[in-house]
């Protein structure tokens, strides 16, 4: 990255103290259960309560990291000491509401890499069954509606897309994300939250909790790192990794790995229990 990187520019600034702990969580699947409305999609109580007593440690910083965008995200994940990625990392929200953005030469990049891929995309919108959400930095081809004999004329058009110079798919059992930037998935949006914070992986600790395959690419990094990584539900598998059942387990396992971790350099003023004290 160079000087300009917007990241590394917040860095200098950094937001609040040294990090010891970083808790890194996806959103659908992980902290909020599946919908079949994704518009409806909401933090499950225990996940709400996670992330919020996880904040309430200094020694942590807890984020949460989405491939939506960080415009649908924010109003999602009410916990103002959360740093908040959306487009899978590339829109960062820090606590206080300072926004970190990829900058002009992206969003040129993305402007033109949509002219050029939402035409192929649209051709896959009129497949009975298929549903396009456009996420701005991606689009997600949700087909689980889609007859599986009407897969296999589906299946070459995704790999059309696949095959386009600078644009990446990750095929899940339901639907398939096209990533605008083929570098841009939660792994760079895992290193970039890590410049943002000064955190080097090396002196302190990196746990991310993920449900899909985009999640596999930032929990195989993480694991690279000596980190811990939680695959929520059976959509993935990843060496290495610990499985829970969803949402709700997840939050019983983090305080049990917080605790374990001896989380807990401290309560901020104002905040409830450290996480691992309460239920
Ligand atoms: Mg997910």
């Amino acid at each position: 990255m160079t000087a300009k990187d917007p990241a590394a520019v917040v860095s200098r600034a950094a937001a609040g103290p040294p990090v010891r702990i970083l808790w890194v969580f996806d959103f659908d699947g992980t902290l909020s259960p599946l919908v079949p409305d994704r518009t409806e999609a909401r933090l499950h109580p225990a996940s709400r309560a996670l992330l919020r007593d996880l904040a309430a440690d200094p020694g942590n910083g807890v984020a949460v990291l989405s491939s939506r965008s960080l415009d649908d995200l924010v109003p999602r994940v009410p916990v103002a000491r959360a740093f908040l990625g959306g487009g899978s990392g590339f829109e960062w929200r820090l606590p206080g509401g300072h926004r970190v953005l990829p900058g002009e030469a992206a969003e040129r990049k993305l402007a033109e890499t949509r002219e050029a891929v939402l035409p192929l995309l649209g051709r896959l919108s009129v497949f009975p069954g298929v549903d396009l959400e456009d996420k701005r930095w991606s689009v997600a081809v949700h087909f689980r509606r889609v007859l599986p004999e009407a897969m296999s004329m589906l299946a070459p058009l995704l790999a059309e897309i696949a095959a386009l110079p600078g644009i990446r798919v990750f095929r899940g059992p339901s639907a398939a994300e096209v990533l605008f930037f083929r570098g841009a998935n939660k792994s760079f949006g895992v290193r970039r939250l890590c410049r943002i914070l000064n955190f080097d992986p090396a002196s302190g600790r990196l746990v991310y909790a993920g449900d899909d395959e985009n999640d596999a690419v930032a929990m195989r990094w993480i694991l690279s790192r000596k980190g811990t990584a939680l695959v929520v539900g059976d959509r993935v598998r990843v060496r290495g990794a610990r499985n829970v059942a969803d949402p709700a387990d997840l939050a019983r396992v983090v305080r049990a790995l917080s605790r374990q971790l001896g989380a807990g350099s401290g309560r901020r003023e104002g905040e409830g229990a450290a996480c691992g004290a309460t239920k």
